[in-house]
């Protein structure tokens, strides 16, 4: 018999983010889940995580700061909140579903394999546990529309909940720079192309030292149809299902086939 859908109403739920227990995405996130679900965690980093990937503290100890009933600040990654919460901080019943974000800022393409926001979902959907990490794209001096993500987290967790509840799920979520009145919709998509590293800015520290300092610019390729890039670009709100085993089916075969 299939596993019971996740009832959303009796769920318990961990959250957590890269850009730091204060960050506004979380506030966002927390507002929003704690109308839909049961019972509410956070356990989010002390300080901005962001680009700290799937790092796990291993050569120093780790000290929780207690905030208040059910939340957390860890000195540490996104990472370490993730195995706290669920090995020590939450007792002994796992959380029903690890929410991470909302991001200030795309996690589109390659940004998930930089990104700490998405390595927290992963935490979690590696510990067993259905996990979505959510960003809300921005435009630089601009103000954020975190009301896109707040009027779309319900709506992407409704229909996330109809699936076969499945250990190791994990979802990555954008939401477009736009108002929630100009959203399109829901699409599902795979990864696009948004590679950052190559725009490296130059320049000499005060004591004649030069340095490089990785920039914003990514190579990027908006017009790929069934991309999370092209569907956020034309004003959707994207999720894309990621796997956890990084194999590559493709290539496994053609190397089986070459040995032979
Ligand atoms: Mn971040």
């Amino acid at each position: 018999m299939p596993p019971e859908p996740l009832v959303l109403a009796q769920a318990r739920v961990l959250l957590s983010n890269d850009d730091g227990i204060d960050a506004n995405g979380l506030t966002v996130l927390e507002t929003v889940v704690r109308r839909l679900v049961k019972e509410v965690w956070v356990v989010a980093p002390e300080t901005e995580q962001s680009a700290a990937s799937h790092s796990l503290t291993m050569r120093r100890p780790l000290f929780v700061r207690r905030l208040g009933r059910r939340r957390f600040a860890v000195d540490g990654t996104p990472t370490d909140c993730v195995l706290l919460a669920v090995h020590r901080l939450l007792g002994n019943r796992l959380p029903d579903l690890v929410l991470s974000g909302v991001n200030q800022g795309a996690n589109l393409g390659e940004d998930v394999s930089y990104s700490g926001t998405v390595a927290a979902a992963k935490e979690g959907a590696l510990l067993g546990i259905p996990s979505v990490a959510f960003s809300q794209l921005y435009t630089d001096g601009e103000p954020v529309h975190w009301a896109t993500a707040a009027a779309w987290i319900g709506p992407v967790l409704e229909r996330l909940a109809r699936l076969p509840r499945r250990p190791g799920l994990l979802m990555n979520v954008n939401f477009p720079d736009r108002p929630p009145s100009s959203v399109t919709g829901i699409e599902i998509t795979r990864q696009g192309r948004h590679k950052i590293g190559g725009d490296l800015v130059d320049g000499t520290d005060p004591r004649g030292r030069p340095y490089y300092w990785i920039g914003r610019g990514r190579d990027e390729d908006r017009s790929r149809t069934g991309t999370d890039l092209e569907a956020v670009h034309r004003g959707a709100v994207s999720i894309s299902p990621l796997s956890l085993d990084q194999t590559d089916e493709a290539m496994l075969e053609a190397l089986r086939q070459a040995g032979s």
